[in-house]
């Protein structure tokens, strides 16, 4: 009665959302900061004095919300930690000099869809087939492997250097060789630790012209170098990226692409012959509020950066080995404790930090960066540990 596909699925297991008792939940990546005042108050309007909207088909192309995205790239340059923060208004930041994209981004370069695990998912389909291995880093986010078992994508999976870093020689190596696309997060996940702008353009100049080169940048806006500078000169390329992390909009799932517009119409043909309308009416109106509020969510990115390196040296002092880290998250590990061990002994004094117990990284925990008073709560759990 099953599909023989079946046989090759391995289903992605998220950090885990425990109903059995009130945790500190630092498992999931979440923002611990919800989203503004202005992106709750549009979706209360929508519902309270506007609910016919939701008897109707939303946009199927989302126009307003991708011109929202587009215009807040354009005021930010893609990093939040970094832009400047101007006022209130709508749009109300600067990208800083460094993040500055010497073009406008504009809507026909993005395409949105449910969470970028969907975006992915379609970004699988429409650029990788089973005829060639996918280049990617052995230790990235575990979502890759399941959609390549999904579609039937083989892989050519590239450990890490010894300091945690990509091995982008040798990504570029074997890419040329079998003339692959290319994908990786940057920030990179589970590490945290991220390529520069430039790192990228020069695995750019060597990987194949005529095949995708995709980074995720989901942890960007905490301290990477977002690449959409990089798509005026290379045609291959195509960056993921999503509302769930800096724009405090996990529940609502939007995701969505900075690509070429050829490329972003090869994803629509995709998208349209499988599910018309991924974006439902209320999250198009939640996130094009969020974007207008965008230095709100700048302002939170930035207490997360402090709040993040002022853990780091917490743990150092305390003898962790820790994983430099762009991202919301910490990657560490404690010599003479197993990552398990500490992570039932964390989870049974409240607080949630995610193991992987995968071969390689088993040692490690990935911690969530919280507010202040949730690491503090953290905090004393460790020292009780
Ligand atoms: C969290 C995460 C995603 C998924 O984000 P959603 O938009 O919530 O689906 C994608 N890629 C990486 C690397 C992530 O960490």
């Amino acid at each position: 009665m099953l599909s023989k596909r079946l046989e090759n699925l391995h289903p992605y297991v998220p950090g885990e959302q425990p109903k059995d008792r009130d945790y500190i939940k630092l498992n999931a990546n979440e923002n611990p900061y919800p989203p503004s005042e202005r992106t709750a108050k549009a979706v209360s309007v929508l519902l309270e004095a506007q609910s016919k909207r939701l008897a109707l088909y939303p946009d199927p192309a989302s126009e307003t919300l991708r011109d929202a995205i587009a215009e807040m790239l354009n005021h930010t340059g893609g990093v939040l930690c970094t832009a400047q923060i101007e006022g209130e208004g709508d749009f109300a930041c600067r990208p800083s000099k460094a993040d500055a994209i010497d073009f406008e981004v504009t809507r026909d370069m993005i395409f949105c869809g449910n969470g970028s695990d969907e975006v992915l998912s379609l970004v699988f389909y429409t650029f990788f087939d089973a005829e060639t291995p996918l280049v990617l880093p052995e230790h990235t986010y575990s979502f890759y492997p399941v959609y390549a078992g999904y579609y039937g994508i083989p892989l050519d999976k590239i450990a890490l250097k010894s300091d945690w870093s990509l091995d982008t020689d040798k990504m570029l190596s074997e890419a040329q060789t079998n003339n692959s696309a290319l994908i990786f997060a940057n920030p990179n996940a589970p590490t945290g630790r991220a390529l520069t702008r430039s790192e990228i353009r020069a695995m750019l100049e060597k990987a194949p012209s005529d095949r995708a080169f995709v980074v995720d940048e989901a942890y960007v806006d905490f301290g990477g170098e977002s690449a959409i500078a990089l798509l005026k000169d290379f045609k291959n390329l195509v960056i993921v990226r999503t509302f769930s992390k800096s724009m405090s909009l996990a529940g609502l799932r939007i995701g969505y692409v900075v690509a070429n517009p050829e490329l972003i119409g090869a994803l629509e043909t995709v998208k349209n012959s499988f599910n018309h309308f991924p974006i439902d009416v209320l999250a198009q109106t939640a996130g094009e509020a969020a974007c207008k509020d965008v230095s709100y969510y700048a302002a939170n990115a930035k207490k997360i950066v402090l709040e993040r390196d002022n853990f780091c040296d917490w743990l150092k002092e305390r003898g962790w080995s820790v994983i430099p880290s762009a991202t919301n998250f910490v990657f560490a590990k404690k010599d003479g404790k197993g990552g398990e061990e500490l992570y039932r002994a964390i989870k049974a004094q409240g607080v949630l930090v995610r193991h992987f117990a995968t071969a390689g990284i088993e040692d490690f925990l990935r911690i969530t960066i919280g507010t202040a008073q949730q690491m503090n709560a953290l905090k004393a759990a460790m020292e009780n540990v």
